[in-house]
């Protein structure tokens, strides 16, 4: 498949149209939960959670907003990258740069505890992200996060059925390691919770810029 220019704003952790999804078989572990029939050991993460595999081809054919690439986002989301450029993101004293959905209504201190599949970003990219969405300015905060940690995954939950073989649900849900549902998720995004935060001005941040 041709590619095509890569226009300014494609996310990194966007998946690809010519990224294809791996489609493999599912059967039972001999631990419990699901395993690949042809499971390689670079399948599970250090938890032992069985990921979704999807090719590797970033900015082949079209990119798709939507759908978010299983290990861009992971490797983001464990080496804290920018979501948008995947550089570095952006860290001072107060923590490293995210942007995340205003649900301040949500608990009393949010977002300490937030769990969140949206990796950091830089502060090029959050400028650019506001400019370029002005919906974000008042849908969005900006946190300084001191300590996170990768505590779980988002992906789709299988279960056992009468046919011999894992069934797929409609269910997707963010499931913690080590619980009993670790063993029946195929991970598609790493998730971290978020500590220590400090609401920021963003405008104050990006003002560092010029
Ligand atoms: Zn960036």
């Amino acid at each position: 498949m041709k590619a095509i220019a890569r226009p300014g704003v494609v996310p990194y952790i966007a998946a690809w149209s010519g990224e294809q999804l791996h489609r493999r078989p599912v059967i039972y572990s001999g631990r419990g939960g699901i395993a690949y029939a042809d499971e390689q050991p670079e399948d599970r993460d250090q938890h032992g959670v069985l990921w979704n595999g999807r090719a590797l081809a970033q900015g082949t054919g079209r990119p798709e907003y939507g759908e978010v690439h299983p290990e861009r986002q992971r490797v983001a989301m464990q080496y804290l990258l920018c979501q948008v450029c995947g550089q570095p993101a952006d860290r001072d004293d107060r923590g490293v740069l995210w942007l995340v959905e205003d649900n301040r209504g949500d608990w009393q201190g949010w977002p300490e505890r937030l769990m969140t599949t949206h990796p950091p970003v830089c502060l090029p990219c959050a400028g650019k992200a506001v400019e370029q969405c002005p919906h974000l300015v008042g849908r969005s905060v900006a946190v300084r996060v001191r300590d996170s940690s990768t505590c779980a995954v988002y992906g789709r939950i299988w279960s056992s059925s009468a046919f011999g073989r894992p069934v797929r649900t409609a269910v997707k849900d963010v499931v913690e390691f080590g619980s009993p549902s670790a063993r029946w998720v195929l991970a598609g995004q790493l998730v971290r919770s978020l500590d220590g935060c400090t609401f920021v001005d963003l405008q104050q941040e990006l003002a560092r810029l010029s």
